[in-house]
């Protein structure tokens, strides 16, 4: 690595034109929102319009440029891929392809020198403070795959005129359409930028600070719901860098999560395909084997602990074959079911008890091996309330 940059003078390591776009932009668009409040007297249309092109926004950078482009986590439609460019240039964060290099390597090389955007560096480097430096990353982004995607190439290539047409213009002209272009232009343009940068930002300073370890204690990365809703889902960030090939980040029901919920819409309309999961198990031996380093450190012995992570992971995995065979047995019968009635009703009759006889089988064993895996989780959970964090 080439360490004489270091040595240079910082007035000259300083990106001056992003510096200026970084200051001066939040700067008016937080003049402009004192202004319009105070006065009360900004048009509803464009207030609405700038907050669903806020959210249209968050989520071309989350679901496009992260887990679609960063990540390659799911495959989407050409229509999709275009807008997610189209409208992500508008956050000005830059081309899909060098954010996607810079986030790369953030992944592979967290928490060291060459991260770059390293927690280590402090709270504020990460947030933003790497983007006011010329060398923080390399300005050669080099991603094989994407540069054979003629459309990410298309938005490197002339990213800042994208950037400006759909960052400022095109809020102007939707401004100017209810008769308020400069509001469009403050509203829609800088105050939505400012606010969807400092979002994305906080996926790389709060998401390495606040919250819980939950699937490894190797990284800075944390898992956090108020980090969540700040970032459209991504604030569960240990599970991210622990499994970053998943195309959810909270991924139970109840989490944060609405880019996820955004990429399931995707792929119920078709538009989205091959929606890349870890399994059940691997998350869950993953989550139980930082808990067992907790109840280890607070004392209780290391192979009881041991003992009972077994008997969960035990259950749980019996209890996904039965239900593996369940379903095999119940697509065989119904494929080999019109065969044999055709052939001879003796035989269908005969088939069919049989695979009522071991239908009914399967459902008892299933039934009991879920009571098994609850009772195994049920006294983890008992023990982990006896090591609170
Ligand atoms: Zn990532
Ligand atoms: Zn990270």
């Amino acid at each position: 690595m080439d360490v004489s940059h270091h040595h240079k003078n910082i007035w000259q390591r300083i990106d001056w034109p992003v510096t200026l776009f970084l200051v001066l932009n939040p700067i008016i668009g937080i003049l402009a929102a004192i202004f319009y409040y105070t006065q009360n007297n900004l048009d509803h249309r464009i207030l609405f319009f700038s907050i669903a092109f806020a959210a249209a926004t968050n989520l071309s950078i989350t679901a496009g440029y992260h887990r679609l482009f960063s990540h390659r986590s799911y495959e989407a439609h050409p229509i999709v891929r275009f807008l997610f460019l189209l409208i992500g240039a508008s956050a000005f964060q830059g081309s899909a392809l060098k954010w996607s290099a810079d986030h790369r390597i953030h992944h592979s090389k967290v928490d060291t020198d060459l991260d770059p955007y390293s927690i280590n560096k402090g709270f504020w480097y990460a947030h933003m403070g790497w983007l006011f430096l010329k060398d923080s990353t390399d300005h050669n982004p080099k991603a094989a795959d994407l540069e054979k995607d003629w459309m990410v190439v298309l938005q490197h290539k002339y990213y800042v005129l994208f950037a400006f047409l759909s960052g400022f213009i095109f809020p102007t002209i939707v401004g100017a359409f209810f008769g308020h272009p400069f509001e469009g232009f403050l509203v829609g343009g800088a105050l939505r930028i400012a606010l969807t940068q400092q979002s994305t930002f906080f996926v790389n300073s709060l998401c390495h600070t606040l919250g819980k370890k939950t699937y490894s204690d190797k990284i800075s990365a944390r898992d956090s719901f108020i980090v969540a809703l700040l970032t459209h889902g991504e604030g569960y960030h240990n599970f991210h860098h622990h499994f970053q090939l998943d195309y959810r980040n909270g991924i139970r029901w109840y989490q944060w999560d609405p880019t996820k919920w955004t990429i399931r819409t995707l792929a119920f309309l078709g538009l989205a395909k091959k929606l890349k999961r870890i399994s059940a198990q691997e998350i869950l031996k993953a989550r139980l084997q930082m808990e067992s380093i907790r109840l280890v450190s607070k004392g209780f012995s290391a192979d009881l602990i041991e003992q009972m992570k077994e008997k969960v992971l035990v259950a749980q995995s019996s209890l996904k074959k039965l239900q593996e065979e369940y379903e095999l047995k119940r697509k065989e019968f119904s494929q080999s079911s019109q065969e044999k009635f055709q052939e001879s009703q003796d035989r269908f009759f005969e088939s069919k008890e049989r695979f009522l006889e071991r239908k009914a089988q399967l459902q008892l064993e299933i039934h009991l091996k879920k009571i098994e895996l609850e009772s195994a989780i049920n006294q983890w959970k008992l023990y982990l309330k006896f090591a609170p964090v």
